[in-house]
């Protein structure tokens, strides 16, 4: 700490290229500080440190990390407190460019597994990026001082020197409820839960907090369950939806959308308050839209679409500019290529044809001369044969009420299970058209991508960085990703530019893989090494990683426009 000093004070007032003398190793009173990356000059990204937090100074019980999902939770919690003890602490930075900023990758409503703050057996490590502070482009030693021996010792002291054992104790139990709701869900066969009393809706479309005047969830008596879970007296009651097809209809503004989007976000753990924190869905379930303009690489789309005009290929087929109903076949097979066990599909963000075709038009325009087959004709055979459930929302047709298990109804917010009424109307108003049944295991797409095809083109400007939430700059390349509604946090783009660099760097590519052999690999590496493995930094601070489920990094690899197959 002494020397840290003595290094600011000699390079008070110099160019800021100087402040490069700082990197290195430094001891405080109760924690280490790295200063692993020094900025260019003061407006480029941050510089990186670390916090090394021995568990002498600050003790993280044994049974806290007793397992992963407790690690995550945990470290979660602990890099929610620093984020609040920063904006606390906080004051106008002070200087040119990023002078006085301190960051930590706080976490959203989600708890993903990130490396902001990672839990080691002697230590907890606390990853921060700080600008160092200038006037000009000369080195503002004094404010520096104040950054490196005051405000970060203050920020430590309000967050992972004051947390309370009960607050890094509730997180814990909230990991190991989730573990216990995920397993009941495995053995029952439900794809969805959700407790009575959540809370769905969001305060607005760009807020992921809880809207506060929101009716609470009520599930239907017909779909009701109870489920006892560890460090809870009373058993949690809620809706299950089973697997098979799950119709969700209602009238338009009637909170159906509303409810598929809490399922498609309850593939990932949400904090205490977040009125989801007891929605849980498949962790393999994946969100299906239309996604007109996306890059589409060799996918056999024929179950849903042959004999398109000039005679393209839908066994294999490429186009850089889909359709709406192309890109939503495709997103159906990529996804089922990945692994998705549960398919969601609302009806706001699905292309018609792709969805229904009724007798009326059955009639007119024959099946010869319609390339679609539209997914009401399959959803069954995706179930009976492919063991692929289906979550569906749609206000506007009935037609889907043949092939539905489970009727939702939405009603001012509320569900009420229709089930027994809509089959009554099947009978009632049959719907004369037949169903276009072809055996859709034929179909399985399992592609091998050409070795390197992934990568950065050789020579050009090899550089891979994710930008903001939803596109990866790759060489000259974007890979575009605002239509995968399951990546939540621009943390997990960061990782998946981290994948591509990693996958060059490592020479994995130069070996054949099939996609799923390659999503198998990632994962594994992410679950044994840790994140951090994929970082470009080993030993240091590894940048602002979140870990992207097995369907993120699959749609971001469908979207590279470089990508080509065997
Ligand atoms: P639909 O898809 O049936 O047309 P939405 O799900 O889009 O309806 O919901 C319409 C509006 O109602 C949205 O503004 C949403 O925030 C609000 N809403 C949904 N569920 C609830 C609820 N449980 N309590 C209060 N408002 C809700
Ligand atoms: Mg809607």
């Amino acid at each position: 700490m002494k020397q840290l000093q003595k290094y600011l004070n000699n390079i008070d007032g110099k160019g800021y290229k100087a402040y490069k003398s700082i990197q290195g190793s430094y001891k405080f009173s109760d924690f280490q500080l790295h200063v692993d990356y020094v900025q260019g000059d003061p407006f480029a990204s941050p510089s990186r440190i670390r916090i090394i937090v021995p568990n002498n100074a600050r003790p993280i019980k044994n049974e806290w990390k007793e397992n992963k999902q407790r690690r995550v939770y945990v470290s979660d919690r602990i890099a929610r407190k620093v984020s609040e003890a920063i904006q606390k602490e906080s004051d106008k930075a002070k200087g040119s460019g990023k002078s006085g900023l301190i960051y930590i990758d706080s976490p959203g409503q989600e708890i993903l597994e990130r490396t902001a703050v990672l839990l080691g057996e002697n230590e907890c490590t606390i990853c921060l990026s700080i600008g160092l502070p200038a006037n000009g482009r000369r080195i503002n030693g004094r404010e520096a001082e104040r950054l490196f021996l005051k405000l970060i010792p203050s920020i430590l002291q309000r967050s992972i020197f004051s947390i309370s054992d009960k607050e890094l104790r509730e997180s814990a139990q909230l990991a190991d409820q989730h573990i216990e709701i995920r397993k009941q869900m495995r053995e029952n066969g439900w794809i969805v839960f959700i407790a009575d009393g959540s809370v769905l809706p969001r305060e607005s479309g760009i807020s992921n907090r809880p809207l506060k005047s929101a009716v609470p969830f009520r599930s239907p008596k017909e779909n009701r369950v109870e489920i006892m879970i560890p460090h809870r007296e009373k058993p949690l009651s809620g809706m299950a939806l089973k697997q098979g097809i799950n119709l969700i209809v209602g009238g338009g503004y009637h909170g159906k959308s509303t409810l598929l989007h809490a399922i498609e976000r309850g593939v990932y753990p949400h904090i205490n308050g977040d009125g989801r924190e007891y929605v849980v869905t498949d962790p393999y379930a994946v969100k299906i839209r239309a996604e007109d303009g996306r890059q589409i690489t060799s996918v056999n789309i024929s179950t849903f679409i042959n004999d398109l005009p000039h005679a393209q290929d839908t066994k294999n087929f490429s186009t850089e500019n889909a359709s709406g109903s192309t890109s939503q076949a495709a997103n159906v097979v990529e996804a089922i290529e990945a692994g998705a066990a549960t398919l969601l599909i609302d009806e706001d963000t699905s292309a018609t044809n792709f969805m229904i075709r009724d007798a009326r038009m059955n009639a007119l325009v024959h099946q010869d001369k319609e390339p679609i087959t539209p997914f009401i004709d399959k959803i069954k055979q995706l179930y009976n044969d492919l063991n692929v459930s289906t979550i569906l929302v749609m206000g506007g047709s009935g037609d889907y009420f043949d092939v539905s298990d489970n009727v939702i109804m939405m009603d001012h917010y509320l569900p009420h299970n229709v089930t027994k009424e809509a089959k009554m109307i099947v009978e009632k108003y049959p719907l004369n058209r037949t169903f276009h049944v072809t055996d859709i295991s034929k179909h399985e797409n399992k592609r091998v991508f050409l070795p390197n095809s992934l990568s950065l083109r050789k020579g050009k400007k090899k550089r891979v960085q994710a930008r903001g939430l939803s596109s990866i700059q790759m060489g000259e390349t974007l890979i575009e990703l605002s239509n995968v509604e399951q990546l939540v946090d621009s943390s997990q783009t960061n990782t998946l530019a981290e994948i591509i660099r990693y996958l060059e760097e490592n020479s994995v590519l130069k070996k054949e893989w099939t996609l799923m052999e390659l999503l198998d690999y990632l994962e594994s590496v992410m679950e044994e090494m840790g994140l951090q493995e994929l970082s470009q930094y080993p030993g240091k601070h590894p940048g602002d990683l979140a870990r992207p489920r097995r369907f993120e990094i699959a749609a971001c690899f469908n979207r590279m426009r470089t990508a080509k197959v065997k």
